[in-house]
């Protein structure tokens, strides 16, 4: 495995130059709009640390994104799974004068209010009706809740055919509250039997409610007990990242699901190695 880092920057800067020119020497491609010039590079690549020091002197920062090896990624078992596409907000969002999402969706009466933790779900997730095209959607999320995904009726269909630790849900129109035709929330009951340990993360405890959250921080890895009996293809996490209210879970997956989603070609899905160790 290896950080790669993707650094961007404002145009404007006069030390930009410097980087540019230096750039242009070793013939290291990079992206130029408007504002901002922007480059990925490996830290295995001869010419980081050098780049990475001018960067630091231009007070430039980096995004760092792990990347592991075909080799790598086929001896990993579970991964993490995110996605791209997004069906909106949950409704009514936070400024409806009826009330939120979590009131309509949620038990207010676990659901601590300042760091967002223990939050239940009691009643089918709302979404604005929109023309959402489902069919292409196989795996889909929503904006605030990195936990809650939603399938259509044919990925539900292999899934539960094919693996284990899953079920489905209706998901509703907040308008009429009548149920998406083609959609359904996935729902996972196994907790995964150990909490993560992260290299990069920040602890976190709700002066609330006293839950400690680890907020990771970019380009950490994730690593769980490698002696643990795991026999699912779907775990939750319990919850572990984000600042405020978000206190969201993971969803773990096992390589089965991965290649599974790989063999059918389902896009906008992100795996994200969690490690035995
Ligand atoms: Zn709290």
């Amino acid at each position: 495995m290896e950080n790669v880092y993707r650094y961007v920057f404002s145009k404007n800067k006069d030390l930009s130059r410097e980087l540019r020119n230096y750039l242009d020497s070793k013939r290291i491609k990079y992206k130029e709009g408007p504002i901002l010039l922007s480059f990925t590079i490996g830290q295995e690549n001869k010419n980081w640390e050098k780049i990475d020091n001018i960067v630091a002197r231009i007070n430039g920062s980096a995004e760092i994104e792990v990347v592991f090896s075909r080799e790598e990624l086929s001896k990993i078992d579970y991964f993490a799974l995110f996605t791209k596409k997004v069906l909106g907000y949950p409704q009514p969002e936070y400024d409806d004068p009826k009330g939120d999402f979590i009131d309509f969706s949620f038990d207010k009466e676990t659901w601590c209010s300042i760091c967002g933790s223990n939050r239940n779900q009691k009643s089918p997730i709302l979404l604005k009706k929109k023309d959402i095209p489902i069919d292409q959607f196989f795996f889909s999320g929503i904006h605030w809740i990195n936990d809650i995904k939603f399938v259509n009726d044919y990925t539900a269909s292999i899934i539960s055919r094919d693996l284990s630790g899953a079920s489905f849900s209706s998901v509703s129109y907040y308008k009429g509250r009548d149920k998406f035709e083609n959609l359904l929330q996935l729902n996972i009951k196994n907790l995964f039997p150990a909490r993560f340990k992260f290299d990069k993360a920040k602890e976190y405890i709700c002066p609330n409610c006293q839950t400690k959250k680890y907020i990771s921080l970019m380009g950490t890895n994730y690593y769980y007990p490698k002696e643990l009996k795991l026999d699912k293809d779907f775990y939750l996490s319990e919850e572990i990242f984000g600042e405020g209210l978000f206190s969201d879970r993971f969803i773990i997956v096992s390589r089965k699901m991965k290649e599974l989603v790989e063999s059918y070609k389902f896009r906008h899905i992100i795996f994200r190695p969690i490690l035995a160790e």
